[in-house]
């Protein structure tokens, strides 16, 4: 079974073929058969587009006008040309789609139809940026694949049975009535970590609480408890809970209406400056990467040391947040860019649950893991960094929703 992946961004489409055997799938990973990713930031009207299978990279730089065309002539490259890995598009079974927004009304993954298109479309008042990404890339397929199966997979979807109690913001009753709720995102990603721990740790999931802490440019946690996601640190958008590389996370709500009074911020503006001007790059004035805010660190930028400062701060505040969500913790898991690679952010989050029992091995935590328990034998908490395989967690949905139908 052939089974294509794409994860439209704002900034970047990832498309990914899998060809997998028709059978139990493992929550490990294979290697996709071919990999496409389109820069679109690379210049204006310009894509820049890197194409990958087991024997052949191609690079290209592609004028466009619309991003549709730009992705379809990606796609095209699995059927044709020197990264041809099938004879011709009807050998692709299903087509997955990472979703970002499917609010109130999806659980899970869904087979795309014209209602769930028409409601992803709805839903980009609340992802401006992402779900019209989305509705552009199954179009895109439709227009290549025709028929094909489609499924959405929706980033809100893990944490859309979490209680009302953490769902709900204490604002008014109107609110409520009108979905002004946290969401949570980055579903995919903490769901895939808290199964790809269960089976590191050989227990059964629905035997855990797990606290997974997606640290990329974009971060989240997700505190989980029998298998579902019962709180999480990103809200109504992607801009609350943590900070972040330029979003700032939670604010005192107060500073806004001073900005907008005061300072002459309009909404435009305001969105902006929390989204784009805030967090990492905000704080250290140097950048939203962390690697260059630790290279300033060491260079003895103070600003910097106040960025990395405020980021251990709001994150050690949100896992103790979770943590008493969940009322005990099993394992605490680290993911993403920065969860994945920087040593001294996993050190500085674990550092104050030392009280609890947790010991982190340094040795392990310093060799570069990945997939791997980075604790103790006899640490209380297990500490594990596992390595996000959202497209995986995509295919896997695909198929399982494709078998049961
Ligand atoms: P992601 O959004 O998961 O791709 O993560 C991207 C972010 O991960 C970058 O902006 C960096 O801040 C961070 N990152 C990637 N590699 C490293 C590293 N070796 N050390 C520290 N941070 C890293």
């Amino acid at each position: 079974m052939k089974i294509l992946v794409l994860n439209a961004g704002s900034s970047s489409q990832k498309s990914c073929l899998y060809d997998i055997a028709d059978e139990t799938l493992p929550i490990h990973p294979p290697d996709p058969i071919w990999q496409g990713t389109i820069d679109w930031t690379h210049q204006t009207g310009v894509a820049e587009v890197v194409v990958e299978t087991a024997k052949e990279t191609v690079e290209q730089k592609i004028p466009f006008e619309d991003r549709s065309t730009v992705v379809e002539s990606m796609l095209a490259t699995v059927w044709s040309g020197p990264t041809q890995v099938i004879e011709n598009p009807s050998e692709i079974d299903a087509v997955g789609h990472r979703v970002v927004h499917g609010g109130q009304n999806y659980h899970d993954s869904v087979r795309i139809t014209p209602e769930v298109k028409e409601t992803i479309a709805q839903l980009a008042e609340l992802a401006p940026v992402h779900n019209p990404a989305n509705l552009q890339g199954i179009e895109a397929t439709e227009a290549i694949l025709g028929d094909v199966p489609q499924v959405a997979v929706f980033d809100t979807a893990f944490h859309a049975q979490m209680p009302n109690a953490a769902a709900t913001y204490p604002g008014t009753y109107e609110w409520v009535e009108k979905g002004l709720r946290r969401y949570g995102f980055h579903g995919t990603s903490h769901q895939y970590c808290a199964e790809r721990a269960a089976e590191l740790l050989q227990q059964n999931l629905q035997d855990l609480k797990l606290i997974t802490c997606h640290l990329g440019n974009g971060a989240s946690l997700a505190a989980i408890r029998n298998g579902r996601s019962i709180d999480t640190t990103m809200g109504f958008t992607p801009l609350d809970g943590l900070m972040m590389g330029s979003r700032s996370g939670a604010v005192d709500p107060s500073i806004l209406i001073h900005l907008l009074r005061h300072e002459g911020y309009d909404a435009d503006k305001l969105d902006h400056l929390l989204n784009k001007e805030s967090g990492l790059l905000g704080i250290s004035g140097v950048s939203n990467d962390l690697r260059q805010v630790q290279a300033a660190i060491n260079e003895g930028n103070p600003r910097a040391q106040l960025a990395l400062d405020i980021y251990i701060h709001r994150l050690r505040a949100c896992i103790g947040s979770m943590l008493a969500s969940l009322g005990g913790l099993d394992a605490l898991i680290f993911t993403a860019g920065v969860g994945e690679n920087a040593a001294n952010v996993r050190a500085a989050a674990c550092e104050p649950f030392k009280f609890l029992g947790l010991k982190l091995d340094s040795q392990k935590n310093a060799d570069r893991p990945r997939d791997q328990i980075i604790s103790t034998p006899d640490s209380s908490i297990s500490v594990l960094v596992i390595h996000t395989q959202e497209d995986w967690a995509i295919v896997r949905d695909c198929w399982k929703l494709l078998k049961n139908q």
